[in-house]
């Protein structure tokens, strides 16, 4: 079966979203820094859009963790690729997903995350599926709400290919 892409949420509404979101963040973080801490790859694009809508100091890092491989679905599993380069300790650490589903992966982060003593911990994701949610998730700031579908572009994947499209597709045709 060949593959098809459709268009689930375009540039234009990604774009206006992230502008709300950042606006909405530097409201609710009066002054101090903030560590923005983004999972890797899939929140690369969201993240470096999302920190030029954030009009204040911010500190960014990178983390990487794995719990899909070539597959759709999840293992349950979740390992620890590369870890942050600085402290979080006594921080407000903002952690910066592509997409919430099972809620698997964030619950290992954020226990992980929280052992180390930031001041604040919250979760800001572009994309949420609620339906699939296996452990509860608790997410500050929601881009979207999607249903059941699996999608790629803006930073989403399929087997490492899509990541630089503008817009969220539906990816069909892939069992
Ligand atoms: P969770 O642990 O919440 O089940 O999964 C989170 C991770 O699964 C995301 O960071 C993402 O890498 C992957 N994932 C979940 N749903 C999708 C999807 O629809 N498309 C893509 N490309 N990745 C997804």
């Amino acid at each position: 079966m060949a593959t098809t892409l459709s268009v689930l949420i375009s540039a234009e509404e990604i774009q206006k979203r992230v502008a709300e979101l950042g606006a909405q963040i530097v409201r609710d973080y009066p002054e101090g820094p903030l560590h923005l801490v983004c999972i890797l790859k899939g929140s690369f694009i969201f993240m470096a859009d999302l920190v030029r809508a954030i009009d204040r100091p911010v500190k960014m890092d990178f983390i990487s963790v794995s719990s899909y491989g070539k597959e759709k679905t999840s293992s349950g599993e979740v390992r620890l690729n590369k870890d942050l380069d600085m402290s979080i300790e006594g921080g407000n650490v903002l952690v910066i997903e592509d997409i919430v589903d099972t809620g698997v992966t964030l619950t290992y982060l954020m226990h992980v995350l929280s052992q180390r003593r930031p001041r604040t911990i919250r979760i800001a994701a572009l994309l949420d599926k609620p339906s699939r949610r296996m452990r509860p998730v608790k997410v500050d700031y929601r881009g979207f709400e999607i249903a059941d579908e699996f999608v790629v572009g803006y930073g989403l994947d399929y087997a490492e290919d899509y990541r630089q499209l503008k817009d969220i597709c539906i990816l069909g045709g892939v069992e």
